[in-house]
């Protein structure tokens, strides 16, 4: 017998007859002898529906009350869940993240999980129920609600399977695995059949949302047994794992991913001196601005071009925040661009393998894609590039490193 956390997203529970579905392959495996915790997610467009009803009473509500709002919809699909498994004869029991106690920090809307009480979970389980238990949502020190951020149920997902010791924990999604790239984008996007935790959690950051980051970090950090699966379909799914040396021949490239997240601001002609990327770039991280992507230029009469790259939210703050230093740092022109996109190609055999980023660029040449700004660590490349040409850039270079499926698989 094995213990198996399994995480139902958003489209999987998206209206009666899914959650009927999920409570069928739930029960197919307890008749297998295993015991299964179930972690939901709210039926799909839930989470936008309240967000968009609170903005209809205010832009900016509080965060607490934002928290008490959006984890509503979690807390509706287990009740409705543990009524379709009762409809089959089992033992289910509900529970919200503070009925289990998933003990958060107070970041209201990005809270992170500290601690899980696992008791009432074991009780639960030994006594032979199914234990369901809303994701995304946990409760503070002072008994208040917060959410874990947009995809969060992936990391209660992952958080309890820690905390019980699961043997594996299932995210069922509406793909049945991590693919090359978004399925949705590329039609020639392959399933993998497995991928290190360093490559998933690099993906998730770089934009491929099949996962939320938090979660790889902890599945990474507690080695936990990670699969993503298809709540529509039978299939192995994709497994994410540790790195195995002894495979010799890892693809220098796993994975593609891509965002239209970011925007850039570029500060062009600031006197070349030490401190002026930190007068330029302090204010902003002072602002709380997170800041992505940084290059800095000379040119030769002594002056140099600073470009960075921040969340689209967060463009209009930052540009003010530089007009307003640029003008006593001496800066000829601030410039602002918020139509670009970051495709990134990914992957652990990078490390062994040269020439892959010239391999990308003359790619990315040769369709007359000009690239704005380069980023690279050990096990990725990200290049910046306008909006517009994201797809075709995306496509290019799953081919140009051999991603394509081929007919016969
Ligand atoms: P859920 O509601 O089940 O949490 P999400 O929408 O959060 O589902 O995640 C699944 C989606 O992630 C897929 O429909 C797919 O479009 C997208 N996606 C992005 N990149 C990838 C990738 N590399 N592999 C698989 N899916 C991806
Ligand atoms: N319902 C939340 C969201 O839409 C959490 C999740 O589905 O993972 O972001
Ligand atoms: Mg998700």
């Amino acid at each position: 017998m094995s213990l198996i956390v399994q995480k139902f997203g958003g489209t999987s529970v998206g209206s009666v007859e899914r959650i009927e579905a999920v409570a069928d392959k739930v029960s197919g495996f307890v008749d297998a002898g295993h015991q299964v915790v179930v972690v939901v997610s709210a039926m799909s467009g839930q989470t936008n529906k309240l967000i968009a009803l609170a903005n209809e009473i205010m832009d900016t509500p509080t965060p607490r009350e934002m928290d008490v709002l959006v984890s509503t919809g979690e807390q509706v699909t287990t009740a409705l869940l543990a009524m379709a498994l009762h409809k089959r004869g089992r033992k289910a029991k509900s529970y919200n993240g503070s009925q289990v106690r998933i003990l958060t920090d107070d970041s209201h809307m990005k809270a992170r999980i500290r601690e899980i009480d696992d008791h009432k979970i074991r009780a639960d389980l030994d006594s032979g129920h199914v234990v369901i238990v809303a994701g995304f949502q946990g409760v503070d020190e002072n008994g208040n609600i917060t959410t874990l951020g947009r995809g969060g149920s992936d990391t209660t997902g992952v958080a309890l399977a820690a905390a019980l010791k699961a043997d594996e924990c299932q995210i069922y999604t509406d793909v049945d695995g991590v693919y090359t790239t978004d399925p949705r984008v590329v039609d020639s996007a392959r399933r993998l059949e497995k991928i290190t935790f360093e490559e998933m959690l690099e993906m998730a950051s770089l934009g491929s949302k099949v996962l939320q980051i938090r979660s790889v970090e902890f599945a990474g950090k507690y080695k936990v047994p990670l699969r993503v699966l298809s709540s529509f379909k039978d299939g192995p799914g994709t497994l994410i794992t540790v790195e195995d040396e002894s495979e010799m021949e890892a693809p220098a490239v796993a994975g593609i991913a891509f965002n239209r997240d970011e925007a850039k601001v570029t500060v062009l002609g600031v006197p070349d001196e030490p401190g002026v990327a930190y007068n330029v770039l302090g204010p902003v991280s002072e602002a709380n601005i997170e800041v992505d992507v940084i290059v800095q230029n000379v040119a030769e009469d002594d002056t140099t071009d600073i470009t960075f790259t921040v969340h689209r939210n967060d463009l209009k703050r930052a540009e003010d925040i530089v007009r307003a230093s640029a003008q006593s740092l001496g800066a000829r022109e601030v410039k602002t661009d918020g139509k670009i996109a970051k495709v990134s190609i990914v992957g652990v055999g990078m490390r062994s393998h040269a020439g892959i980023a010239a391999t990308m660029f003359r790619a990315l040449s040769e369709v007359g894609v000009n690239i704005q700004l380069i980023t690279t660590s050990e096990i990725k490349i990200s290049v910046v590039i306008d909006e517009k040409f994201l797809e075709l850039a995306v496509r290019t270079l799953h081919s140009a490193f051999g991603l394509d499926s081929t007919d016969e698989e």
